[in-house]
């Protein structure tokens, strides 16, 4: 499908595969058909279900509020496609382009699409991991089991990691009423992404709404009753909790096994991509005809120099599906990179958070509006001189302005005075982030392309 009329046979009669029915595989096969697309396509995933948004599961369903089962994502426009759903990709051969299912059937493409995102860590004993009352969360069934336990009134919950989706069920728990116990090895919640100023935040925020907060330790087994029911839990500082839920909450793995032995540059960190969203093959060349979108995707970034950055972000996941499905259709020079700011947004204890940028690259926080301790807050994160990351708590309207300054590469600290700043806000202050090569919760945002630790990029401010 390349050369003279190649790209107008591809979109009257080529054949799109989709890997992962998610929200980066719906949303591409929306813009798809958008952008014209009027050959076949085909969408293949491993769960039963269609695609349903994943941020109400750690929040709304948890509650009670919304049942798992209700989570659907709203469909922008019906969509003309062979949906293959709770039957698992298990295989590519990238020469003769054609995917391998689990069932045994093999689905030929012209146009490939990876959007397999990822899975939760499990805990990494097996059989502590099969204790009844040990849970993951990443898809509805997940949270449909979480939520019926939690329905039923467990005597204590015990949340393994702080990083956004434990610290989003420790407060979901809590506003139920249950007793709530976090483990967190990192020093405060949210420490991986948001750096330890703004994490002794969050760990105030857990306090007080009734945490009882550990961090500094790490579980170190969990143990069952006769029946293998989990009911406590050995912290590595000698202390046991008593559970009838644990909630393991450690990150999360990229979905790429399949694609051993394929060719492609895919691994544990993600699929490697262009800016694109064309995929590379192991040799680092890059194919013409295989792309990767959202949480599974990790690409180099303009403006966070050229690092190969993996988000596990939502919006990331919308802009990335639109991309590639864009460029898989377009001849060279129409074809648009991925800019955008990565963006991302949690509730929790009653406070909004939002972010912008990659604060976990940052040396430096400066609080340029409201204050640290009225919870109310806006963090500028500066590295080398730059702008590059902000965090509001419960001031999320101000971010459009840090989002500008990160795109104009804007100096740091900003030289704007603000109305509110604080005496103490006033200098930029060590943001304090875990030496990135030490594994906390798993941070939302993974750069990599380098080990991290070296953090040998630099900026050249623009100003
Ligand atoms: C509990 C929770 C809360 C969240 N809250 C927020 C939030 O507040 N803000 C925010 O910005 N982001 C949030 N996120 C992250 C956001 O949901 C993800 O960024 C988004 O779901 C990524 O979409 P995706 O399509 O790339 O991947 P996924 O949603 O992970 O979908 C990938 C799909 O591919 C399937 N798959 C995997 N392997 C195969 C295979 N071999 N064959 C076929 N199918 C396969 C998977 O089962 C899955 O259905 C949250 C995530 C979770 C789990």
């Amino acid at each position: 499908m390349r050369g003279d009329g190649a790209l107008e046979r591809l979109g009257r009669e080529g054949r799109i595969v989709v890997v992962g029915a998610s929200l980066a595989g719906l949303r591409a096969a929306e813009a798809l058909r958008d952008e014209g697309f009027a050959g076949s396509l085909t969408v293949i995933g491993d769960e039963p279900h269609e695609p349903y948004d994943r941020p109400p599961l750690s929040k709304q369903v948890l509650l009670g509020r919304a049942s798992a089962g209700r989570t659907a994502l709203p469909r922008l426009r019906a969509v003309d496609a062979t949906w293959r759903l709770g039957v698992a990709a298990s295989g590519l051969d990238m020469a003769a382009g054609l995917v391998r299912l689990a069932d045994g059937d093999e689905v030929p493409y012209d146009r490939l699409l990876i959007a397999t995102g990822v899975r939760a860590r499990p805990w990494p004993q097996e059989a502590e991991a099969e204790l009844d009352g040990v849970f993951v969360l990443r898809t509805s069934d997940d949270s449909a089991a979480l939520a019926r336990r939690l329905d039923a009134g467990p005597e204590r919950v015990l949340v393994i990691g702080a990083g956004f989706t434990g610290s989003e069920i420790a407060s979901a728990c809590r506003e139920r009423g249950l007793p709530v116990t976090v483990a967190e090895r990192g020093a405060a919640p949210l420490v991986g992404a948001l750096g330890g100023v703004v994490g002794a935040v969050a760990a105030d925020m857990q306090r007080e709404g009734g945490v009882d907060l550990r961090c500094g330790v790490m579980v170190t087994a969990l143990e069952g009753d006769a029946s293998g029911r989990v009911r406590a839990a050995r912290l590595s500082d000698g202390s046991t909790v008593e559970t009838d839920v644990v909630v393991v909450s450690l990150g999360a793995t990229r979905n790429t096994e399949w694609l051993a032995g394929s060719g492609l540059g895919a691994g544990p960190r993600g699929i490697a991509c262009d800016a694109g969203c064309r995929a590379f093959d192991i040799r680092g060349i890059v194919t013409d005809d295989i792309y990767a979108a959202g949480d599974v995707a990790r690409c180099p970034h303009p403006l966070f120099g050229y690092q190969f950055l993996a988000l596990e972000h939502w919006g990331n996941a919308v802009a990335q599906a639109r991309i590639a499905a864009h460029n898989m259709l377009s001849e060279s020079a129409e074809r648009v990179p991925h800019m955008e700011v990565p963006s991302f947004w949690s509730a929790q204890f009653g406070v909004n958070i939002k972010s912008v940028g990659v604060p976990s690259m940052a040396t430096e926080i400066l609080i340029t509006q409201g204050s640290l301790e009225s919870r109310r807050f806006v963090g500028v994160y500066g590295y080398q001189g730059r702008v590059i990351g902000a965090v509001s708590f419960d001031h999320g309207r101000w971010l459009p302005f840090y989002q500008e300054l990160i795109e104009t590469t804007a100096p740091f600290p900003p030289p704007f005075a603000t109305v509110d700043r604080r005496p103490g806000g006033q200098r930029p202050v060590d943001a304090d982030f875990p030496d990135p090569s030490v594994p906390t919760h798993g941070p939302t945002v993974t750069l990599s392309g380098y080990s991290p630790a070296d953090r040998r990029t630099t900026f050249t401010p623009a100003h």
